[in-house]
């Protein structure tokens, strides 16, 4: 299974495309940290990948 991530522009901490998949949007994990990651900031092809496969990652 292909794992696909966002990485966050200002502190560089790594969270799940899935979580986005899910949220849409959601702040960066890092307590400190107020950039807020979007969903439609990853690629397209990481986007559809995700929404197909959307099942495979509900655990
Ligand atoms: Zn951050």
């Amino acid at each position: 299974m292909k794992i696909i991530t966002a990485t966050c522009p200002e502190c560089g901490t790594i969270t799940a495309g899935n979580v986005l998949e899910q949220h849409r949007v959601c702040k960066c994990p890092k307590i400190d940290c107020e950039r807020v990651l979007r969903f439609e900031d990853l690629s397209e092809s990481d986007r559809q990948h995700l929404s197909e496969n959307k099942t495979q990652y509900q655990l």
